[in-house]
Protein backbone atom coordinates (compact mmCIF):
# COMPACT_ATOMS: atom_id res chain seq x y z
CA UNK A 1 0.00 0.00 0.00
CA UNK A 2 2.70 2.25 0.71
CA UNK A 3 4.27 2.21 -2.67
CA UNK A 4 1.24 2.92 -4.18
CA UNK A 5 0.20 6.22 -1.28
CA UNK A 6 3.95 7.34 -3.01
CA UNK A 7 2.69 6.99 -6.83
CA UNK A 8 -0.67 8.34 -6.31
CA UNK A 9 0.53 11.02 -4.15
CA UNK A 10 3.59 12.12 -7.15
CA UNK A 11 0.61 11.86 -9.62
CA UNK A 12 -1.33 14.58 -7.68
CA UNK A 13 0.47 16.34 -4.99
CA UNK A 14 3.67 17.72 -4.46
CA UNK A 15 3.62 15.65 -1.41
CA UNK A 16 5.71 12.94 -3.84
CA UNK A 17 8.93 14.94 -2.41
CA UNK A 18 8.16 12.25 0.14
CA UNK A 19 9.31 9.53 -1.63
CA UNK A 20 12.61 9.32 -3.40
CA UNK A 21 12.55 11.18 -6.41
CA UNK A 22 13.03 9.92 -9.62
CA UNK A 23 15.13 13.18 -11.03
CA UNK A 24 18.31 11.66 -10.64
CA UNK A 25 17.41 9.64 -13.72
CA UNK A 26 16.85 11.68 -15.61
CA UNK A 27 18.62 13.61 -18.02
CA UNK A 28 17.63 16.98 -18.53
CA UNK A 29 14.99 18.40 -16.14
CA UNK A 30 14.04 22.40 -16.25
CA UNK A 31 11.00 23.81 -14.10
CA UNK A 32 10.05 27.47 -15.94
CA UNK A 33 8.96 29.61 -13.43
CA UNK A 34 5.20 30.41 -13.44
CA UNK A 35 5.05 33.40 -16.00
CA UNK A 36 2.40 35.55 -15.23
CA UNK A 37 -0.05 35.70 -18.42
CA UNK A 38 0.81 39.14 -19.33
CA UNK A 39 4.06 38.00 -20.47
CA UNK A 40 2.57 36.27 -23.37
CA UNK A 41 2.88 38.49 -26.33
CA UNK A 42 2.12 36.12 -28.72
CA UNK A 43 -0.29 37.05 -31.31
CA UNK A 44 -3.52 34.82 -30.45
CA UNK A 45 -5.07 33.18 -32.59
CA UNK A 46 -8.24 31.32 -32.02
CA UNK A 47 -8.67 28.00 -33.27
CA UNK A 48 -10.61 25.05 -33.41
CA UNK A 49 -9.92 22.01 -31.21
CA UNK A 50 -12.72 19.62 -30.37
CA UNK A 51 -13.50 22.13 -27.69
CA UNK A 52 -15.09 25.35 -28.74
CA UNK A 53 -13.67 28.11 -26.41
CA UNK A 54 -17.37 29.85 -26.64
CA UNK A 55 -20.57 27.93 -25.15
CA UNK A 56 -18.61 25.31 -23.98
CA UNK A 57 -20.97 25.16 -21.20
CA UNK A 58 -24.84 24.88 -21.50
CA UNK A 59 -26.91 26.40 -19.05
CA UNK A 60 -28.10 22.90 -16.72
CA UNK A 61 -29.97 25.37 -14.33
CA UNK A 62 -32.95 22.83 -14.45
CA UNK A 63 -30.68 19.66 -14.25
CA UNK A 64 -32.05 17.49 -11.37
CA UNK A 65 -28.29 16.15 -10.58
CA UNK A 66 -27.21 19.19 -9.82
CA UNK A 67 -24.85 17.83 -7.42
CA UNK A 68 -22.94 16.42 -10.52
CA UNK A 69 -23.13 18.99 -12.38
CA UNK A 70 -20.08 20.82 -10.96
CA UNK A 71 -21.05 24.68 -11.76
CA UNK A 72 -24.00 23.91 -12.88
CA UNK A 73 -24.95 27.30 -14.00
CA UNK A 74 -24.59 28.49 -17.30
CA UNK A 75 -21.43 29.09 -18.61
CA UNK A 76 -18.55 30.15 -21.26
CA UNK A 77 -15.02 29.13 -21.57
CA UNK A 78 -13.46 32.05 -22.53
CA UNK A 79 -9.77 32.61 -23.38
CA UNK A 80 -8.36 33.33 -19.77
CA UNK A 81 -10.59 30.26 -18.25
CA UNK A 82 -8.59 27.62 -17.22
CA UNK A 83 -8.68 24.33 -19.22
CA UNK A 84 -6.52 20.93 -18.07
CA UNK A 85 -5.29 19.44 -21.54
CA UNK A 86 -3.85 15.78 -21.87
CA UNK A 87 -2.59 14.04 -25.02
CA UNK A 88 -0.19 11.84 -25.77
CA UNK A 89 1.55 9.71 -28.95
CA UNK A 90 3.63 7.06 -29.91
CA UNK A 91 6.02 8.41 -32.24
CA UNK A 92 9.62 7.53 -33.19
CA UNK A 93 11.51 11.11 -31.82
CA UNK A 94 15.00 10.72 -33.39
CA UNK A 95 16.41 13.43 -30.90
CA UNK A 96 14.24 13.89 -28.09
CA UNK A 97 16.48 16.30 -25.88
CA UNK A 98 16.53 18.68 -28.72
CA UNK A 99 12.78 18.63 -28.72
CA UNK A 100 12.45 19.12 -25.02
CA UNK A 101 14.86 22.47 -25.64
CA UNK A 102 12.46 23.17 -28.85
CA UNK A 103 9.47 22.71 -26.48
CA UNK A 104 10.30 24.55 -23.38
CA UNK A 105 11.41 27.45 -25.51
CA UNK A 106 7.77 27.81 -27.06
CA UNK A 107 6.59 27.89 -23.60
CA UNK A 108 8.16 30.37 -22.26
CA UNK A 109 5.91 33.36 -21.58
CA UNK A 110 3.08 31.00 -21.40
CA UNK A 111 1.27 29.91 -18.17
CA UNK A 112 1.40 26.33 -18.48
CA UNK A 113 1.71 23.82 -15.66
CA UNK A 114 2.00 20.25 -15.85
CA UNK A 115 4.03 17.47 -16.56
CA UNK A 116 5.70 16.95 -20.12
CA UNK A 117 7.56 13.92 -20.85
CA UNK A 118 9.40 13.47 -24.03
CA UNK A 119 11.55 10.23 -25.27
CA UNK A 120 12.52 8.29 -28.20
CA UNK A 121 8.88 6.71 -28.12
CA UNK A 122 6.99 9.88 -28.22
CA UNK A 123 5.14 12.34 -26.02
CA UNK A 124 2.65 12.27 -22.98
CA UNK A 125 1.18 15.33 -21.88
CA UNK A 126 -0.82 16.77 -18.79
CA UNK A 127 -1.06 20.20 -18.05
CA UNK A 128 -3.21 22.74 -17.19
CA UNK A 129 -3.65 26.56 -18.00
CA UNK A 130 -5.90 29.44 -19.61
CA UNK A 131 -7.48 27.92 -22.47
CA UNK A 132 -5.52 30.85 -24.59
CA UNK A 133 -1.82 29.64 -23.62
CA UNK A 134 -2.95 25.87 -22.85
CA UNK A 135 -4.49 25.66 -26.97
CA UNK A 136 -1.72 27.80 -28.28
CA UNK A 137 0.92 24.60 -27.19
CA UNK A 138 -1.49 22.31 -28.89
CA UNK A 139 -1.56 24.48 -31.83
CA UNK A 140 2.01 25.01 -32.51
CA UNK A 141 2.33 20.64 -32.06
CA UNK A 142 -0.18 20.27 -34.41
CA UNK A 143 2.00 22.02 -36.80
CA UNK A 144 4.39 19.15 -36.68
CA UNK A 145 3.22 16.72 -38.88
CA UNK A 146 4.04 13.41 -36.52
CA UNK A 147 1.30 15.43 -34.21
CA UNK A 148 -1.13 17.26 -37.04
CA UNK A 149 -3.86 14.58 -35.91
CA UNK A 150 -3.02 13.95 -32.03
CA UNK A 151 -6.20 13.30 -30.21
CA UNK A 152 -6.11 16.43 -27.82
CA UNK A 153 -8.59 15.55 -24.47
CA UNK A 154 -9.48 19.15 -22.51
CA UNK A 155 -11.37 19.63 -19.40
CA UNK A 156 -12.49 22.36 -17.46
CA UNK A 157 -10.22 23.61 -14.67
CA UNK A 158 -12.21 25.46 -12.29
CA UNK A 159 -9.99 26.33 -9.81
CA UNK A 160 -7.01 27.37 -11.69
CA UNK A 161 -3.77 25.41 -12.58
CA UNK A 162 -4.25 21.52 -11.74
CA UNK A 163 -0.72 21.21 -12.06
CA UNK A 164 1.82 23.20 -9.23
CA UNK A 165 4.52 23.86 -11.92
CA UNK A 166 6.01 22.71 -15.06
CA UNK A 167 8.30 19.76 -15.52
CA UNK A 168 8.80 19.74 -19.09
CA UNK A 169 11.58 16.85 -19.39
CA UNK A 170 13.00 13.59 -21.25
CA UNK A 171 11.69 11.20 -19.38
CA UNK A 172 13.29 7.16 -19.84
CA UNK A 173 9.61 5.88 -19.91
CA UNK A 174 6.36 7.53 -20.64
CA UNK A 175 4.44 5.55 -18.57
CA UNK A 176 5.61 3.96 -15.02
CA UNK A 177 5.31 0.03 -15.40
CA UNK A 178 7.32 -2.45 -13.71
CA UNK A 179 9.90 -3.54 -15.99
CA UNK A 180 10.06 -0.20 -18.10
CA UNK A 181 8.41 0.34 -21.05
CA UNK A 182 10.91 1.38 -23.42
CA UNK A 183 11.88 -2.47 -24.71
CA UNK A 184 8.22 -2.90 -25.46
CA UNK A 185 7.23 -2.28 -29.75
CA UNK A 186 4.93 1.20 -28.51
CA UNK A 187 5.67 2.43 -32.53
CA UNK A 188 4.24 -0.11 -34.08
CA UNK A 189 0.54 0.42 -33.88
CA UNK A 190 -0.47 -3.10 -34.87
CA UNK A 191 0.97 -4.77 -32.15
CA UNK A 192 -1.43 -2.51 -29.93
CA UNK A 193 -5.59 -3.36 -29.59
CA UNK A 194 -7.51 -2.43 -31.78
CA UNK A 195 -9.04 1.39 -30.87
CA UNK A 196 -12.95 1.45 -30.94
CA UNK A 197 -14.74 4.60 -30.93
CA UNK A 198 -16.77 5.59 -28.31
CA UNK A 199 -20.04 5.29 -30.17
CA UNK A 200 -18.52 1.38 -31.03
CA UNK A 201 -17.03 0.55 -27.29
CA UNK A 202 -20.80 1.81 -26.34
CA UNK A 203 -22.42 -0.60 -28.86
CA UNK A 204 -20.91 -3.56 -27.64
CA UNK A 205 -21.34 -2.39 -23.93
CA UNK A 206 -25.20 -2.23 -23.99
CA UNK A 207 -27.00 -4.83 -22.57
CA UNK A 208 -29.11 -6.88 -25.39
CA UNK A 209 -26.32 -6.01 -28.03
CA UNK A 210 -25.67 -9.56 -29.52
CA UNK A 211 -28.75 -10.76 -28.67
CA UNK A 212 -31.50 -10.25 -31.40
CA UNK A 213 -28.70 -7.95 -33.11
CA UNK A 214 -28.74 -8.45 -36.83
CA UNK A 215 -26.45 -11.63 -37.75
CA UNK A 216 -24.55 -9.49 -40.06
CA UNK A 217 -23.16 -7.90 -37.18
CA UNK A 218 -21.52 -10.13 -35.79
CA UNK A 219 -21.27 -8.95 -32.20
CA UNK A 220 -19.29 -11.09 -30.19
CA UNK A 221 -20.88 -11.18 -26.70
CA UNK A 222 -18.03 -13.44 -25.46
CA UNK A 223 -15.88 -10.99 -23.66
CA UNK A 224 -13.66 -9.61 -20.69
CA UNK A 225 -13.91 -6.29 -19.35
CA UNK A 226 -11.23 -4.74 -18.39
CA UNK A 227 -9.87 -1.75 -15.97
CA UNK A 228 -6.53 -0.90 -16.80
CA UNK A 229 -5.68 1.19 -13.83
CA UNK A 230 -5.92 1.35 -10.43
CA UNK A 231 -8.34 -0.03 -7.74
CA UNK A 232 -8.91 3.22 -6.54
CA UNK A 233 -10.32 5.16 -9.61
CA UNK A 234 -12.55 2.03 -10.41
CA UNK A 235 -13.82 3.03 -7.18
CA UNK A 236 -14.97 6.00 -7.59
CA UNK A 237 -15.91 5.41 -11.02
CA UNK A 238 -16.29 2.35 -13.94
CA UNK A 239 -17.96 1.01 -16.64
CA UNK A 240 -20.74 -1.07 -15.41
CA UNK A 241 -19.94 -4.26 -15.26
CA UNK A 242 -15.70 -3.93 -14.87
CA UNK A 243 -14.39 -5.25 -12.16
CA UNK A 244 -12.64 -4.07 -10.19
CA UNK A 245 -8.84 -3.87 -10.48
CA UNK A 246 -6.43 -5.75 -8.04
CA UNK A 247 -4.18 -3.63 -8.33
CA UNK A 248 -3.61 -0.28 -6.69
CA UNK A 249 -0.56 0.87 -8.45
CA UNK A 250 -1.19 0.60 -12.33
CA UNK A 251 2.63 0.18 -12.29
CA UNK A 252 2.35 -3.40 -11.02
CA UNK A 253 -0.63 -4.36 -12.94
CA UNK A 254 0.00 -8.04 -14.43
CA UNK A 255 -3.29 -9.06 -15.63
CA UNK A 256 -2.80 -12.12 -18.15
CA UNK A 257 0.45 -12.48 -16.72
CA UNK A 258 -0.30 -14.76 -14.16
CA UNK A 259 1.57 -18.12 -14.22
CA UNK A 260 0.98 -19.61 -10.63
CA UNK A 261 0.49 -17.01 -8.21
CA UNK A 262 -2.78 -15.10 -7.61
CA UNK A 263 -5.08 -16.53 -10.78
CA UNK A 264 -8.22 -16.18 -8.79
CA UNK A 265 -8.07 -12.03 -8.78
CA UNK A 266 -6.45 -12.30 -12.36
CA UNK A 267 -9.58 -11.60 -14.72
CA UNK A 268 -7.49 -13.04 -17.88
CA UNK A 269 -6.39 -16.46 -16.41
CA UNK A 270 -7.45 -19.48 -18.06
CA UNK A 271 -9.55 -17.34 -20.78
CA UNK A 272 -9.18 -18.65 -24.80
CA UNK A 273 -6.56 -16.30 -26.22
CA UNK A 274 -7.89 -17.14 -29.38
CA UNK A 275 -11.83 -16.69 -28.96
CA UNK A 276 -12.35 -14.28 -25.96
CA UNK A 277 -12.89 -10.92 -26.86
CA UNK A 278 -10.90 -8.72 -24.46
CA UNK A 279 -12.72 -4.92 -23.80
CA UNK A 280 -9.98 -2.79 -22.15
CA UNK A 281 -9.80 0.82 -21.03
CA UNK A 282 -8.12 3.77 -19.10
CA UNK A 283 -8.43 7.37 -18.74
CA UNK A 284 -6.96 8.72 -21.71
CA UNK A 285 -5.72 5.60 -23.51
CA UNK A 286 -2.15 5.48 -22.95
CA UNK A 287 -2.07 2.75 -20.51
CA UNK A 288 -4.32 0.31 -22.91
CA UNK A 289 -1.77 0.89 -25.34
CA UNK A 290 1.18 -0.71 -23.05
CA UNK A 291 -0.48 -2.90 -21.54
CA UNK A 292 -2.28 -4.55 -24.84
CA UNK A 293 0.66 -4.60 -26.75
CA UNK A 294 2.70 -7.08 -23.49
CA UNK A 295 -0.73 -8.96 -24.04
CA UNK A 296 -0.02 -9.21 -27.24
CA UNK A 297 3.46 -10.65 -26.86
CA UNK A 298 1.84 -13.08 -24.41
CA UNK A 299 -0.63 -14.55 -26.97
CA UNK A 300 -4.36 -12.61 -26.84
CA UNK A 301 -5.39 -12.04 -29.85
CA UNK A 302 -8.41 -10.45 -29.82
CA UNK A 303 -7.61 -7.12 -28.09
CA UNK A 304 -9.64 -3.89 -27.96
CA UNK A 305 -9.05 -0.52 -26.03
CA UNK A 306 -11.52 2.44 -26.02
CA UNK A 307 -10.11 5.36 -28.18
CA UNK A 308 -8.77 8.11 -26.08
CA UNK A 309 -10.15 6.38 -22.90
CA UNK A 310 -13.29 6.81 -20.52
CA UNK A 311 -12.39 10.96 -21.07
CA UNK A 312 -12.78 11.20 -24.75
CA UNK A 313 -15.85 8.19 -24.42
CA UNK A 314 -17.66 10.77 -21.80
CA UNK A 315 -17.09 13.96 -24.11
CA UNK A 316 -19.24 11.57 -26.75
CA UNK A 317 -21.24 9.32 -25.30
CA UNK A 318 -21.64 10.71 -21.90
CA UNK A 319 -22.42 8.66 -19.13
CA UNK A 320 -24.25 6.22 -20.83
CA UNK A 321 -22.79 2.51 -19.33
CA UNK A 322 -20.51 4.99 -16.99
CA UNK A 323 -21.22 4.64 -12.92
CA UNK A 324 -20.17 7.55 -10.79
CA UNK A 325 -17.25 9.81 -11.49
CA UNK A 326 -13.25 9.62 -13.62
CA UNK A 327 -10.41 10.16 -11.67
CA UNK A 328 -7.88 12.50 -13.02
CA UNK A 329 -4.51 12.84 -12.01
CA UNK A 330 -4.58 16.23 -11.32
CA UNK A 331 -5.19 18.49 -8.47
CA UNK A 332 -9.33 18.10 -9.49
CA UNK A 333 -9.20 14.47 -8.33
CA UNK A 334 -12.33 13.56 -10.00
CA UNK A 335 -14.45 14.96 -12.48
CA UNK A 336 -18.30 14.38 -12.94
CA UNK A 337 -19.16 13.14 -16.35
CA UNK A 338 -20.77 16.82 -16.61
CA UNK A 339 -17.54 18.22 -17.01
CA UNK A 340 -17.47 16.58 -20.34
CA UNK A 341 -20.78 16.27 -21.70
CA UNK A 342 -23.40 18.53 -19.56
CA UNK A 343 -26.31 17.78 -22.32
CA UNK A 344 -25.79 13.83 -21.92
CA UNK A 345 -26.10 14.28 -18.27
CA UNK A 346 -29.63 17.23 -18.44
CA UNK A 347 -30.86 14.47 -21.50
CA UNK A 348 -30.17 11.36 -19.05
CA UNK A 349 -32.27 13.12 -16.35
CA UNK A 350 -34.73 13.54 -18.26
CA UNK A 351 -35.33 10.05 -19.23
CA UNK A 352 -34.57 8.85 -15.83
CA UNK A 353 -31.43 7.26 -17.02
CA UNK A 354 -28.75 8.75 -14.59
CA UNK A 355 -26.65 6.29 -13.63
CA UNK A 356 -26.69 4.49 -10.51
CA UNK A 357 -23.95 7.07 -9.37
CA UNK A 358 -22.81 6.57 -5.41
CA UNK A 359 -24.07 3.36 -4.83
CA UNK A 360 -21.34 1.18 -4.91
CA UNK A 361 -18.49 3.75 -3.18
CA UNK A 362 -17.77 2.89 0.30
CA UNK A 363 -16.34 4.96 3.10
CA UNK A 364 -12.58 3.40 3.54
CA UNK A 365 -12.97 3.78 7.21
CA UNK A 366 -16.49 2.50 8.00
CA UNK A 367 -18.09 1.21 4.65
CA UNK A 368 -21.11 3.19 4.55
CA UNK A 369 -21.76 4.73 1.35
CA UNK A 370 -20.03 8.07 0.62
CA UNK A 371 -21.76 11.05 -1.02
CA UNK A 372 -18.58 12.71 -2.28
CA UNK A 373 -17.15 11.16 -5.07
CA UNK A 374 -13.56 12.31 -4.11
CA UNK A 375 -10.72 11.04 -2.57
CA UNK A 376 -8.44 12.79 0.26
CA UNK A 377 -5.02 12.39 1.69
CA UNK A 378 -4.75 11.16 5.11
CA UNK A 379 -3.80 13.99 6.83
CA UNK A 380 -0.89 12.43 8.94
CA UNK A 381 1.90 13.34 6.53
CA UNK A 382 3.83 10.18 7.07
CA UNK A 383 0.85 7.66 5.74
CA UNK A 384 -0.98 10.33 3.41
CA UNK A 385 -2.71 7.49 1.67
CA UNK A 386 -5.24 8.88 -0.82
CA UNK A 387 -9.07 7.36 0.59
CA UNK A 388 -12.69 7.63 0.21
CA UNK A 389 -13.63 8.69 3.33
CA UNK A 390 -17.59 9.81 4.42
CA UNK A 391 -18.07 12.80 6.30
CA UNK A 392 -18.67 11.44 9.91
CA UNK A 393 -15.37 9.68 9.80
CA UNK A 394 -13.52 12.60 8.14
CA UNK A 395 -14.56 14.46 11.17
CA UNK A 396 -14.10 10.99 13.96
CA UNK A 397 -10.47 9.99 12.83
CA UNK A 398 -9.60 13.99 12.22
CA UNK A 399 -8.79 13.11 8.51
CA UNK A 400 -6.71 10.42 8.65
CA UNK A 401 -7.35 7.30 7.71
CA UNK A 402 -7.16 4.88 10.43
CA UNK A 403 -7.14 4.96 14.59
CA UNK A 404 -2.90 4.41 14.15
CA UNK A 405 -2.60 7.75 11.82
CA UNK A 406 -4.75 9.95 14.16
CA UNK A 407 -1.42 9.34 16.97
CA UNK A 408 1.03 10.33 14.09
CA UNK A 409 3.47 12.73 14.90
CA UNK A 410 3.42 14.81 11.80
CA UNK A 411 -0.27 15.73 11.96
CA UNK A 412 -1.89 18.18 8.86
CA UNK A 413 -5.07 20.06 9.93
CA UNK A 414 -8.02 18.65 8.57
CA UNK A 415 -8.80 19.99 5.19
CA UNK A 416 -12.90 21.58 5.14
CA UNK A 417 -14.50 20.16 1.63
CA UNK A 418 -12.63 19.79 -1.51
CA UNK A 419 -9.34 21.68 -0.17
CA UNK A 420 -5.72 20.26 -1.02
CA UNK A 421 -2.63 19.73 1.32
CA UNK A 422 -0.37 22.43 0.21
CA UNK A 423 3.25 21.48 -1.03
CA UNK A 424 4.51 18.49 1.74
CA UNK A 425 7.43 20.67 3.19
CA UNK A 426 5.20 23.86 4.65
CA UNK A 427 3.73 20.74 7.25
CA UNK A 428 7.33 19.01 7.51
CA UNK A 429 8.67 21.26 10.67
CA UNK A 430 5.57 22.33 11.82
CA UNK A 431 4.09 20.87 15.03
CA UNK A 432 0.44 20.54 13.46
CA UNK A 433 -2.12 19.85 15.66
CA UNK A 434 -5.81 18.65 14.16
CA UNK A 435 -8.60 20.71 15.25
ZN1 LIG B 1 -17.06 6.41 7.21
ZN1 LIG C 1 -3.14 7.19 7.26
Amino acid sequence: MRCCCAVISAALTPASSLSPSPRSRSRSIVELPNNSLSQSQRHYQLFSLSLCPRKRFLNNRNCDVSAQCGRAEAEELSEDDFVVVNFYRFVFIENPEAEVSRHLSFLQGLDIHGRVYLNEQGINAQYSGPSKDALLYVKWLREDDRFSDILVQISPAYNGHAFPKLKLRYKPSLVQLEGGISHLPLLDSSVRATPLAPPEWRKRLEPGNGIGAPSNEKINTNYILLDVRNGYEWDIGHFSGARRPSVDCFRSTSFGLSSTEDVASDPLANVDKEKTDILMYCTGGIRCDVYSTILRQRGFQNLYSLKGGVSHYLKTEGPAEWVGNLFVFDSRLSLPPSSYKPEAIVNAARSEQVSQCNTFSRCYVCGSQVSELRHRNCANLDCNLLFLCCIDCVKDLRGCCCVNCITAPRLRPVLPGHQRYAKWHLYRDLECKAS
